[in-house]
């Protein structure tokens, strides 16, 4: 089986700048925005700019230059939220959904960065 990618979604919209977002960082392979609904304080989507459908498509086929990129821009929005660990910050949490189980919305890679209050346990337990 191999991964399929539908250019239709809706971040592939906002990286051809049809659909609008809020921009917080751009790099050659990422583009992180905020969330249209945000469920913290602070809540931050990174994405690739190649079609991925989710985290392991892009484990799997994104070039090195792609995934140092992208793992990069992580850490860029993280710094740029005041957040991350190295400068002191609070701490947040990263979030990749993939599939029905997974509870992913949008088929094309996104992590969430979530932060700006404690935020609970990982999971809610059935
Ligand atoms: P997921 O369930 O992991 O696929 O998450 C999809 C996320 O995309 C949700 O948190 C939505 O609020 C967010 N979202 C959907 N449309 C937009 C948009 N146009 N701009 C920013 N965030 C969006």
């Amino acid at each position: 089986m191999a991964y399929t990618y539908d250019p239709e979604n809706i971040f592939a919209k906002i990286l051809r700048g049809e659909i609008p977002n809020t921009t917080v960082l751009e790099t050659d392979h990422a583009l992180a925005f905020r969330d249209i609904a945000p469920q913290a304080p602070e809540h931050v989507l990174v994405i690739p700019k190649g079609p991925y459908v989710s985290i392991d498509h892009f484990a799997v086929e994104a070039s090195a230059d792609e995934i140092v990129d992208y793992m990069r821009a992580v850490g860029q929005v993280c710094q740029q939220l005041g957040v991350d660990l190295g400068s002191g910050g609070a701490g947040f949490r990263a979030i990749a959904n993939a599939g029905s189980n997974g509870v992913q919305d949008v088929p094309h890679l996104h992590v969430h960065i979530v932060a700006g209050r404690p935020l609970g346990p990982m999971l809610v337990r059935d």
